[in-house]
Parts: C-alpha cells; structure tokens; sequence
C-alpha cells in the first residue's frame, strides 16, 4: 500500500513529523492506491443475502443503499459494494436515510444532532460524488413502496445486531416483492459477527483465536468510492428537503443540553482526533490510558458508534505505527477489534443483551441470592443523574457524562458497579445503568455500552470473584483502591468539583482503606457463603 509517512533512513516514522495534512493525505493515497469499488477483489464473505432471490432484475434504474449504522461514504464496505453493483449494472446509486423513529437509536437532541450534522457533510458528498442522498421520514413499508416504484434492482443494507434497526430490516423485508434482492454487510466489524463466530462467545480469550485467525484474510485496505458514472434521481414521499425540518419530526425521549465533541461530527472531525491520538497519545496507550487523571485514550467512540468513521481505518492507521509502538498498537488493537467485536458478538447471539436473563446463569443466581441484601445508600434515578450522591469520584464521572458527554473508560467501570451497589435491585441497576448511559453519553446506545453495563452489574463475559454483599460473585470495585492507584482528586477538580461548584461547602467524604479496619471488624463483615 502507497504510503506517505515521512520515515527515517531505517524505514521508521518518525512521528513528530507526522502533520494532520500528510496524516490525512496518506489516507486519501491509501484508497486510491488500493482501487475503486468495481476493479477491487471484493471479500463477498462480509455480505448475507437477506431476501429469497440474489439476482438483479434487468433494465434497474439504480441501486440504493439503506443507510442506518454506518454514516459515512469512504472506508464503508456497505457503499463500496452498493457502487460496486452500480456499476456493473451501469445504473445509479441512490442513499437513503430514514430519522423515522430515530429517537430509539438516538434518544436526545445531544445526540440527533450529531447525526444530523454529520448526515449534512454526508449529502454534500454524494452531490460531489453523483450519488443521489435522500433524507426521508418513512417506514419499512415507506421504503419497500419507494423501491418498487422507482425500479430499484437491489438494496444493500448495513449491519447492526441491535433490536431496532433488525426490526426495522425484517419490515422491510416483509414489505419488499421476492424479486428484488437484499444485501446486508457488516461495515462495522473488521471481522464480520457471522464469521468470526456463529454463537455467543462468554469471554474475550474465547473469541480472540477466532478473529485473528481472520484478519489476514479481512483487514484489508479500503478501496475509494468515486464519482458515480451513471446518474438518476428517484421519486420519494416522505422526503426532509431542509435538514432543519428534521428536528420538528424528531421527539427526543429524554432532554439533555448539547455537547461539543472534539471537532464536531463527520469524518474529517473524527480523523483529526485519529491523527491527534497516534501523534500525542499513542505513546502512552497501555500504561497510562486508565488514568482517569491523565484523559489520553483515543476518544473516538462517538465517531466510530455514529458510524462516521470507520474502526477498520483506526486498526490501519495505528497498526501502521507498529514499528514505533508496538505494545502500544497491540494493545489498543486489542480494545478496538477484539474488545468491541465481541460485544456486537453478544448482542447479535444474545436476545436478552440488555437485562438480567442474558447474564450467565452463574451471575443469574448469585444476584438472586444477594438481591435483599442491605445497601447502605439507595439512590433514586434523578439523585444519580444529578450527580447527588456522597462519593465524590462517582459524582465526577456522572458530571463528566453529562457536561462532556463520555466517561473515562475505567471510571465508567467504578461509576456503574456502584450503580448495583445503590439501587434496589439488579434489575434497577440494569435499567438505571443503561438510562444514565444511553442518555448522556454520546457513544451510548452501542453493544459496548450494553456489554459495559451488564459486564459491570451481571458480569458478562468475566467469570465469578469472590463471594460479599450485594454483588455475590461478581467482581467488584473500590474507591480506596482507585485513589490508591490513580490521581482522583485530580479527576475531581478536572470534571467534578470545577463544574459544581460546591467542592469547598461539601468536603470529600474520606473513604475508608480496608487495611485500615480491625481484623475484627472485616470478620463481621464478611459474607458467610462460600465463593467459589
Ligand atoms: C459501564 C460501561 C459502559 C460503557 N458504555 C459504552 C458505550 O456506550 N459506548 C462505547 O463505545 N463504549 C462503552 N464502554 C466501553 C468503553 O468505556 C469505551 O469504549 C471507551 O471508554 C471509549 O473511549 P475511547 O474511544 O477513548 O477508548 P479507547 O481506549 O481509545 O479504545 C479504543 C476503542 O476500543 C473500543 N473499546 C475500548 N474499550 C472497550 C470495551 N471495554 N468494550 C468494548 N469496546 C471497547 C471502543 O470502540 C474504543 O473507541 C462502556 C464501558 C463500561 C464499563
């Protein structure tokens, strides 16, 4: 692949000359070196057949691809192989966008309007590229009417394992005459869900064999989408011809004020922080990136669960810097390919990704069993939203959650186990958990989010730890062992104290160190259950 970095007589990049231009122009000369949607070897293992009949009908007017997941043009497997059909049929390509519903993947106008803003610089590409961009407010059974009547030869589709968007495609689908084909690919993996596992995968040490044994064959350079040759336009009702009118069709489900996030939506804004993270961060992912203190993770969740750029550009672009930063680079390919695949793993095979009965039956039980046990503090849900509670540490992250829109990944780890330690149940903590998530945080409403949550309150995909109140088996977080490790009261002025203001009239409360307590004391304590 045709690089641009600038390297010294070894062949090493040297980084610090790596600027966001050349970063940028190395991507573009990556594409084009790799080729255009037709010529390219398409791997036709990332596509399922969703409808009865695969072949395109003669005399089509255009291809159209169904856009949900995967909000961008370039480095998208989905739009490279709608043009790549395009073109071999000699017809147009059409995307569409529906926000019909759009509250149940993006429950605030925090987050509607990310889309939105990065749907915009979409449709100014397509214009540029000759492809036709509909933003439309219509049902599976709107789309289904809108194929047959403009002569659509076949509709590729993105790949989500969540239960809206499925039920959206079997709409769809239900809706669609047999003779016009379906097309799903998963854009979102490197490695399709369907062929790095065909069941549900209980750890990540289980799935990784699985998916490195198929990167060779799938991580792939992208190939570049180019101006459509062919062009059309269709005939649509449902059509939002000023994006500005999309907000009157949208009705938020919770109301949270809007956050800026790095550059703001799109690709561009997503590849400068890429370029931001492997030019400053990188250096310091593994040993530094769970500070909470030190914030250098590549904060690109949102970009990447918005679907605005893609995970599979990431993994290329850190992995190109394998000879600086080897450690480094494999360990943040660990977070973004295995780590995250396999939470798309689970909810794709689990039905009941987003409460108790998708925990293993080993969680299951042991949170029956410690579901009376007392809590010392029980927070209602706006208590917990409003960062009202008497942890400092805690308060920070959920202050951080709502006046920055993300948590530190190893705070939000603390943040919702003390979630189940604070409500009534389980079950509560599950929804209370998901809510606070989904609603503040703007890569929320994504299988990491569903796995963080369950992984933290039901353990899935950790094993059992030893047995104490309320949480029984599953592995459980302090907050001495936290200040312990990292600089928290720096984390607290960062995001909790400043913003509210109130750090000088409520003093910290000093949590207690267990080394501190009487042998005594942690007799009485204990729990009397064996752990296993
Ligand atoms: C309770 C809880 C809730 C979470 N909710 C979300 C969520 O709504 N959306 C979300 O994207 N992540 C969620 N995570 C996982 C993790 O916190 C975020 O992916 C991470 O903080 C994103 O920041 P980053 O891009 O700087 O991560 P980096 O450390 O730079 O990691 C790179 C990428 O790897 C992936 N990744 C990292 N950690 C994980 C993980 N534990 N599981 C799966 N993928 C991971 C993400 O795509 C991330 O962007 C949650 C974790 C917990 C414990």
């Amino acid at each position: 692949m045709a690089s641009l970095k600038p390297r010294n007589s070894s062949g090493k990049i040297i980084v610090d000359k790596l600027t966001k231009e050349l970063f940028l122009s190395n991507v573009r000369v990556s594409r084009e070196s790799t080729g255009e949607s037709h010529s390219f070897d398409f791997n036709k293992n990332r596509c399922k057949t969703l409808s009865k009949n695969e072949h395109i009908k003669e005399h089509s007017k255009g291809i159209l691809y169904w856009m949900y997941r995967e909000c961008r043009i370039q480095d998208n497997w989905a739009i490279i192989f709608a043009q790549r059909l395009a073109r071999k049929q000699k017809i147009p390509l059409f995307v569409c966008f529906t926000i019909k519903d759009a509250q149940e993947q993006y429950p605030t106008k925090r987050h509607f309007k990310f889309l939105l803003e990065g749907l915009k610089l979409i449709q100014k590409e397509c214009k540029e590229l000759n492809i036709g961009f509909y933003l439309l407010n219509s049902s599976g059974k709107d789309l289904a009417k809108l194929i047959v009547q403009n002569e659509i030869g076949g509709v590729v589709c993105d790949f989500s394992p969540l239960r809206h968007p499925r039920k959206l495609q079997d709409s769809l689908l239900k809706e669609l005459p047999d003779y016009i084909p379906v097309v799903q690919v998963d854009a979102h993996n490197i490695v399709p869900v369907w062929i790095a596992s065909d069941k549900q995968e209980g750890m990540a040490r289980l799935i990784r064999p699985k998916i490195t044994k198929n990167l060779a064959e799938f991580m792939t350079g992208f190939p570049i989408i180019t101006k459509h040759q062919y062009s059309g336009e269709m005939e649509v009702e449902n059509e939002i011809s000023k994006f500005e009118d999309s907000y009157d069709l949208y009705t938020p489900k919770w109301d949270v004020p809007e956050v800026k996030w790095g550059d703001g939506p799109g690709m561009e804004a997503g590849h400068s922080m890429l370029h931001h993270f492997i030019v400053k961060n990188l250096r310091h992912y593994g040993e530094t990136s769970n500070d909470p203190s030190k914030d250098n993770t590549s904060k690109l969740s949102p970009w990447l669960n918005f679907g605005q750029i893609s995970a599979q550009r990431c993994a290329l672009e850190v992995k190109s810097m394998d000879s600086v930063y080897k450690e480094q680079c494999d360990k943040y390919l660990e977070e973004l390919i295995v780590r995250k695949e396999l939470t798309d793993n689970y909810c794709f095979y689990n039905e009941f990704y987003d409460n108790i009965k998708g925990a293993a039956n080993w969680a299951q039980e042991t949170l029956k069993i410690h579901k009376k046990d007392k809590r010392t503090w029980v927070y209602t849900r706006e208590q917990l939203a409003q960062a009202k509670t008497h942890d400092e540490m805690w308060n920070a992250a959920q202050l951080q959650a709502l006046n920055e829109g993300k948590i530190h990944n190893y705070m939000r780890m603390y943040w919702c186990k003390k979630i189940l330690e604070w409500t009534e149940s389980p079950e509560q903590a599950i929804e209370y958990g998901l809510w606070l998530n989904d609603t503040y945080c703007l890569d929320g409403t994504d299988p990491n989010g569903y796995v963080g949550v369950m992984w933290s309150i039901c353990g899935v995909h950790d094993q059992g730890w030893r047995e104490r109140e309320i949480f029984g088996k599953i592995r459980f977080m302090v907050d001495y062992s936290l200040r312990r490790k990292y600089n928290m009261d720096a984390y607290c002025a960062r995001f909790g104290r400043k913003l509210l203001g109130d750090a000088k009239k409520t003093p910290a409360l000093t949590p207690k160190d267990p080394k501190k307590e009487s042998a005594n004391d942690r007799k009485k304590k204990a729990v009397k259950r064996k752990a296993t």
